[in-house]
């Protein structure tokens, strides 16, 4: 068998579980961080997808994606154009 986790972790406070015993302090702590962060983040991403906003930002992302496509395909010299606009910016940001 492996090494043991000192106490202040999950592994630790699964450890009490399975010997019988109580959490110690630490470890209900470490627990208890954890789930914290874990539903923060559910909760976060709940409520952003799915949302009026959420489907906007959507559409309007795949939209740009196609207007690109489309200028790169039909219009070459345009996108050219942009292109070269781009890499000028690049050249004066990067100084
Ligand atoms: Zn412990």
């Amino acid at each position: 068998m492996g090494a043991l986790k000192s106490c202040g972790s999950l592994a630790a406070y699964g450890r009490h579980l399975k010997a019988g015993e109580e959490p110690c302090g630490l470890c209900v702590a470490a627990r208890e961080a954890s789930k914290t962060r874990s539903q923060a983040r559910v909760t976060e991403r709940r409520q952003v997808r799915g949302s009026a906003a959420w489907m906007y930002s959507r559409v309007q992302r795949r939209a740009k994606t196609r207007a690109v496509t489309w200028i790169r395909t039909e219009h070459p010299d345009v996108w050219k154009a942009f292109w070269e606009q781009a890499k000028q910016e690049m050249k004066e940001g990067g100084s």
